[in-house]
This record gives C-alpha cells, sequence and structure tokens, in this order.
C-alpha cells in the first residue's frame, strides 16, 4: 500500500473519467503516476519495502506465472489489473502529469544519437521542442510536404491524422509507432505498406525490466520530464486545463 506524495496527471485519466475506453467502472479515482511512500505490504512481500519511497504506473498486477509474465513481458499478460481500471488511482491521496509522452521521446530519440524532428500543430513550442532535443521542428499541416523523410515516426496525438501523408513521411522500411489512444480506426491504404515495406506499430506501457532500464539511461543522460506542480485540491483545475491541452507539459499533484 502506498501513500499517496505526488501523482501524474495523464490524458489516460480524462479517458477514464469521461469512460472513453468502455472499461470505466465508478466510483473512479483516476491517477496512475503514483510516487508513494510504502505504508504496509501483502502476503509474501519483503516487510522491508515498508518506508520505502516507490512508483506506481498504468500497471499494478499481473498473474506472475504466465510464459508471458516468466518471460519479463508482464506488461502483455493476459490477466494484467490496471491501476485505475476497478480500483483506487493515486488521485486518492497526492499528484498529476499530461501530455507529456512527446517531450520525454524527444530527449530519448536525442540520446540514442537520431536526428530528431519534432512535429506539432503549435509552432510556439519550436523552442522548447529544440531545447528538449530536437533537430527541427515542422508544422504538422506540412506533413505531405515531408516525404521519405523519417526512419520511426513515434506519435502521441490521440486523434485521427492524415495516415497516407504519415505513411509517405516513412523512408522505405520506415515504421509508425502509435502511442496516441486514437479511438477511430487508423486508415491506411495496401500501398502505402507494400512497395516500400513499411509498417505500423503500438506497445503499452513498458515490461518492468524495461523501465527499469529506462530510468538508469534517463539518469545517465539527464532526461527529465518539465512539471507543473499544483496541490492536490487543485486537481479539477488541473483536469480542464489538461482537457484544453494547457500545460507544458505534465501536471503533478502534490498530496
Ligand atoms: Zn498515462
Ligand atoms: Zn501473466
Amino acid at each position: 500500500m502506498l501513500e499517496v506524495m505526488h501523482c501524474g496527471l495523464c490524458h489516460s485519466d480524462l479517458s477514464m473519467i469521461g469512460n472513453h475506453w468502455v472499461v470505466s467502472r465508478y466510483p473512479l479515482v483516476p491517477g496512475h503516476e503514483v510516487i508513494g511512500r510504502v505504508t504496509a505490504v501483502g502476503e509474501g512481500v519483503d516487510p522491508g519495502l515498508i518506508g520505502d519511497v516507490r512508483g506506481l504506473g498504468w500497471i499494478s498486477g499481473s498473474c506472475n506465472h504466465c510464459s508471458l509474465c516468466l518471460g519479463g513481458d508482464q506488461n502483455l499478460c493476459t490477466s494484467l489489473e490496471a491501476t485505475i481500471v476497478g480500483r483506487q488511482g493515486g488521485f486518492a491521496s497526492h499528484v498529476v502529469g499530461i501530455g507529456g509522452l512527446g517531450h520525454i521521446a524527444l530527449q530519448f530519440a536525442r540520446a540514442w544519437g537520431c536526428e530528431v524532428t519534432a512535429i506539432t500543430t503549435n509552432l510556439a513550442k519550436a523552442e522548447q521542442a529544440r531545447r528538449f532535443g530536437a533537430h527541427h521542428v515542422e508544422e504538422l499541416e506540412m506533413l505531405p510536404d515531408l516525404q521519405s523523410r523519417f526512419d520511426l515516426v513515434i506519435n502521441t496525438v490521440n486523434h485521427p491524422l492524415d495516415w497516407s501523408a504519415v505513411m509517405a513521411s516513412l523512408r522505405p522500411r520506415g515504421r509508425l509507432h502509435q502511442l496516441g489512444a486514437v479511438l477511430e480506426p487508423i486508415q491506411v491504404g495496401a500501398f502505402d505498406l507494400i512497395p516500400a515495406r513499411r509498417s505500423i506499430t503500438g506497445s503499452p506501457t513498458s515490461s518492468p525490466a524495461s523501465l527499469q532500464k529506462m530510468v538508469e539511461f534517463c539518469v545517465r543522460h539527464n532526461i527529465r520530464p518539465l512539471v507543473e506542480h499544483l496541490p492536490m485540491d487543485q486537481v479539477n483545475v488541473a483536469i480542464q486545463r489538461l482537457a484544453k491541452g494547457d500545460v507544458r507539459y505534465r501536471f503533478v499533484l502534490d498530496a
């Protein structure tokens, strides 16, 4: 059990509040980016953890005995338990975060040594995008002009795009990796894929082992989220501002 100290506010929290994914159960306590202090442990868990500061993400549990779990892919377990689906999330006691995937992705890509382009609808974010590591910043509406430019497009946007233009922006063997939870089908033609061997992939939150590596990578390369702190009792202000996209780049609610 965690006593919440801080919790990020994510667009997924808004989707759960509005039941956009048709899995919400009310009363709903959102919040799945939790930092907290361990106050109690269940059966079979090391009591030495009590008092430690730990994180909790989207996934709160998996079966730990299927082949996926035993192979380290707990995040793909078919018996996965989510922190805020049918249980209480971190707003119960402390934090919040937002629209924050993209600004972290830029920093990772730069640290990996890629030539990085940020694509945005809002050129006011260009200067900041360069500070996060983008070599180039392009406007979304210019995408049709960017033919065969990218090896990998990481899309964190959760509404429909001009998918053919996205695919055409990929080099041969290029890949669109979808992270934004767009509800409408992603419409692409067979010929967006076949001649240049392009592909489309997606992924959920990471396995525990990968998350550990990512945190170590962040420490090594000084990758940090840019956050705006608000006290937990301002959670409704944060939710309203997040819904309008008015946050740079994630809210953290402090308990
Ligand atoms: Zn989230
Ligand atoms: Zn499992």
